[in-house]
């Protein structure tokens, strides 16, 4: 069965690579290849911000309204097609359809408060600053924006940059993930459809060569970049120096902390959602848990017996909770480390290497849990991002809080008690920028910052709300006196 082979989309057409470099994209949970993607050149990515570059001259002088009527078209035809976009995520991803789903829901609320781009727009006035003079601030684009995205949310990532991006007057080249490349393709289609002039949104597929001249081209004006934390720092520097705006969003190794208060049924379910859903491939996955006194035991029990009875498989199937990592070398890296986890001494609980699936042509893992893990081990320190989980046990809430801050780390965190005192206490200490009380994945919505700190993120403003807002908008100051 042949197989197409995926295009940029440049200037409002679909142009064949002539880089002559591609790469095979296999469905994880099958092995079998479903697309080959172009590794494109520089001058590919040139051509497409060019393109950003002579769009950006008419879109910014469209009105606001006009430009959110097409962002509402947009979010009508996201509905419509939502179950296909979730198969398609599933397909090229591997999470389940049930998680693919929730996805598309994130990429269409991020298209819902991009529409309110007129009032998010507005600027502010102060008649009176001295006798009779006035003065006024006006919001502008900034111009042709870069986004780079990675391969565990090929919408929802997406989604947090460009329709809000657009909305507010500035042009875009995304460069998606090379590894889940299909649902951009398919996001450009629709965007078109819903009535975006040529070149306002444009897609080059590729790696380091596309990245390069994004952060090098005079005429991007800002790098929006999600993915991990070598890159998030290198895309940081190298973009910063080139003068540009950059918000560069970084890997994590996020702690949840268990109180012996806690109510048990709801944290197990809780944290094997966190830890294993999208195979333990989110920035906001639980990968640590740390367990306060008492409750260490019951806990450890009660999440093996939740993680073991887990449907491993493809997650177009019904029921299957825990579908494949990415690719066989993140599998391999993964295996590797749960044989770093057992050569530190820490206890291996369950081993997702014995899984059953994890024999067959999928790059399946099974749950992994290590209990007795120390700070300082590196199974506690690095980003699997897989699904394996360290407990870590301590004695007191402090104790717990200094676990936790001591990564170099700082996207999510999460604590389960019933206790508002020790949640207060928590809120006040903890040195992470997304937190959860007694909620596994605390995602902040469209409207919020997503908000890292660390080697988490690497910028100023965080992606979202206010923040996006200022992110992607300039501001002119005009001081009048009429005479
Ligand atoms: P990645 O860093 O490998 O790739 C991200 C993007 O950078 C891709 O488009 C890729 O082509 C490009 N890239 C990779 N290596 C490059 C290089 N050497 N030079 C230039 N460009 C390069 O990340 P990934 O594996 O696709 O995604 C997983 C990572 O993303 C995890 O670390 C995860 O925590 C992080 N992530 C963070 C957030 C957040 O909000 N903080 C959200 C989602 C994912």
């Amino acid at each position: 069965m042949s197989i197409p082979t995926l295009h940029n989309f440049i200037g409002g057409q679909w142009v064949a690579s002539t880089s002559g470099t591609t790469d095979v994209i296999p469905n994880p949970a099958t092995g079998e290849p479903i697309a080959i993607v172009p590794i494109s050149s520089r001058a590919e990515l040139d051509s497409a911000v060019e393109a950003a570059h002579t769009a950006f001259q008419d879109w910014k002088r469209v009105a606001v309204p006009k430009r959110a009527r097409i962002l509402f078209n947009y979010q009508q035809l996201l509905v419509k097609h939502w179950d296909e976009l979730a198969r398609l995520i599933t397909q090229e991803n591997g999470k389940s359809y049930g998680e693919a789903y929730g996805e598309v829901q994130r990429g269409i609320e991020n298209v819902e408060f991009a529409s309110g781009a007129p009032t998010l727009m507005m600027g502010s006035t102060l008649p009176d600053i001295a006798t009779e003079i006035e003065s006024h601030m006006y919001r502008y684009p900034i111009g042709v924006i870069g986004g780079i995205t990675p391969f565990n949310f090929p919408m929802m990532v997406p989604c947090w940059m460009f329709p809000l991006a657009l909305a507010l007057g500035n042009t875009f080249v995304l460069k998606p993930s090379e590894k889940t490349p299909l649902l951009a393709n398919r996001l450009a289609e629709l965007l078109a459809e819903a009535g975006l002039p040529a070149g306002v949104f444009n897609i080059v597929h590729g790696a380091q060569d596309v990245v390069n001249g994004l952060l090098d081209h005079e005429d991007v004006k800002a790098i929006s970049f999600v993915g991990s934390q070598p890159v998030a720092e290198y895309v940081y520097k190298r973009a910063a120096a080139n003068g540009k705006r950059v918000q560069a969003l970084a890997g994590a190794k996020n702690h949840a902390i268990v109180l012996p208060d806690a109510n048990l049924e709801l944290t197990v379910k809780e944290i094997i959602n966190a830890s294993y859903g999208s195979a333990g491939e989110r920035c906001m996955a639980t990968s640590v848990v740390v367990a306060v006194g008492s409750v260490g035991d019951e806990l450890v029990s009660r999440l093996t017996e939740a993680a073991s009875r887990l449907k491993i498989g493809n997650g177009l199937e019904q029921g299957v909770f825990l579908g494949p990592v990415i690719r066989d070398a993140h599998k391999e890296r993964t295996v590797s480390y749960i044989g770093i986890g057992e050569q530190e001494g820490a206890s291996l609980v369950l081993d997702g290497r014995q899984a059953p699936e994890s024999e067959g042509k999928g790059s399946f893992v099974g749950p992994t849990l290590f209990d007795h893990v120390k700070p300082g081990m590196q199974i506690w320190k690095d980003e699997i991002f897989a699904p394996v989980l360290s407990v870590v046990r301590v004695s007191s809430l402090d104790e717990a809080i200094e676990v936790a801050n001591q990564s170099e780390f700082a996207n999510g965190g999460v604590l389960y008690t019933d206790s508002a005192q020790a949640i207060r206490h928590y809120r006040e200490n903890i040195d992470a920028g997304m937190l959860g009380i007694n909620v596994g994945v605390p995602a902040p919505m469209a409207f919020f910052p997503f908000s890292g700190y660390k080697k988490s993120f690497y910028g100023d403003l965080h992606a979202n709300g206010k923040d996006g807002v200022e992110f992607y908008t300039r501001k002119k100051m005009v001081v009048a006196r009429y005479s």
